[in-house]
């Protein structure tokens, strides 16, 4: 059992054995992040999620387990707290939505992964919004702000996410979690985690999607066959790639992954993102800026927010995964009931505005 054995003391620490077991359950798909921050607090979600991975996954056999601790608290307290969407706790929901597609998709076994290649997966997710300031790219770079020059307007937040992590790894021996690596371990690992963070770009979402979807009748892809004519006769930097670009659809995947959960939770989430979109909304709107698309709050439907979203990226996305991981069916089936609630919400709408 994770939760008692010696490496968990951030559980044992918050008490969590007095938690209801229902609220802990990590590895189930109707998973409630949101019961379990009213239970623990939202500061101790990341922590108690990642080190639960990590203990049982056996990734502290790389990472010393104390550096891990401090750095996922401060990693944790730099996630901007007021942000209606883009905190910890969407970290924590993309550390353990990358779980679910790793036990469920068997994605060591399919894909070949070391366990260098699933610390990096697991540490990406946490450190994937890492300072997000709650407001998107484009705003960034109209606004000509200092992380949009520093970065040339290329995948800024990203960029800055993944930079400001390393730099505190770096300033401490404290959150050096990667000590006991090997300085090759080291630099793969880095690199892993650089290219993933980076896949969470919006605007890669079409190269992502056809990465999986032009497989599919090449290698005749279907319900988890044939996935390992793949990686047949390729060498080793081939298969690097390969399983790279598969690690970065997944945590694009994780990333948009609000409609897959369970409506109750989808619905929580759904809320949130467009807050803080409407936040950004009122800032142009106050700057006479043009207002994003999805951000104005006089106008946007919240349904047809997230109808779009879903029939445009989500459903799509999902589809062509599970035919690679079919385990991962829940999420489609959770996608198409959430459709439905969605185009009853829109069908109330529209007749209340008439
Ligand atoms: P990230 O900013 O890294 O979390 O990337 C995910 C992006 O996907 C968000 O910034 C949103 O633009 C979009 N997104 C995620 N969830 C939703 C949702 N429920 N509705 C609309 N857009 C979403
Ligand atoms: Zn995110």
């Amino acid at each position: 059992n994770v939760f008692t054995s010696s490496s968990s003391n951030i559980i044992k620490r918050n008490n969590i054995n007095t938690v209801n077991e229902e609220l802990l359950n990590f590895e189930s798909t109707e998973f409630n992040i949101f019961k379990l921050e009213d239970k623990i607090g939202a500061e101790n979600i990341l922590p108690t999620v990642s080190s639960y991975v990590f203990a049982s996954l056996g990734l502290f056999s790389l990472i010393n387990y104390t550096k891990f601790e401090n750095f996922v608290y401060k990693i944790a307290k730099g996630y901007i707290r007021s942000n209606p969407y883009h905190t910890d706790l969407h970290a924590a929901d993309m550390v353990q939505t990358s779980l679910l597609f790793v036990l469920y998709g068997e994605l060591k076994k399919v894909l070949g992964l070391s366990t260098i290649d699933i610390t990096s997966l697991f540490l990406s997710g946490i450190i994937h919004d890492y300072k997000h300031p709650g407001l998107t790219n484009n705003y960034l770079i109209l606004t000509k702000n200092e992380i949009a020059i520093r970065y040339n307007d290329q995948s800024v937040l990203e960029n800055y996410h993944v930079a400001e992590s390393f730099k505190l790894i770096n300033s401490s021996k404290d959150y050096d979690i990667f000590e006991l690596l090997s300085a090759d371990d080291f630099k793969l690992m880095r690199k892993r985690v650089i290219e993933c963070v980076l896949a969470t770009d919006m605007t890669l979402h079409n190269k992502e999607y056809h990465f999986l979807k032009m497989r599919i009748p090449t290698f005749n892809i279907s319900k988890g066959e044939n996935v390992d004519k793949i990686f047949e006769n390729v060498d080793n930097v081939t298969k690097y790639n390969i399983q790279q670009e598969f690690l970065n659809v997944l945590i694009h995947a994780a990333d948009v992954s609000n409609p897959t959960k369970p409506l109750e939770i989808y619905k929580i989430w759904a809320k949130k993102v467009v807050d803080e979109f409407f936040l950004q909304g009122d800032k142009e709107r106050s700057q006479g800026m043009k207002i994003s698309f999805l951000c104005d709050r006089n106008t946007v439907s919240f349904p047809q927010s997230q109808l779009g979203f879903i029939e445009g990226i989500v459903l799509p996305l999902y589809n062509v995964i599970v035919e690679y991981f079919p385990n991962i069916g829940y999420s489609v089936s959770n996608i198409n009931g959430n459709i439905e609630y969605f185009k009853k919400l829109k069908e109330e709408e529209e007749k209340n505005k008439k």
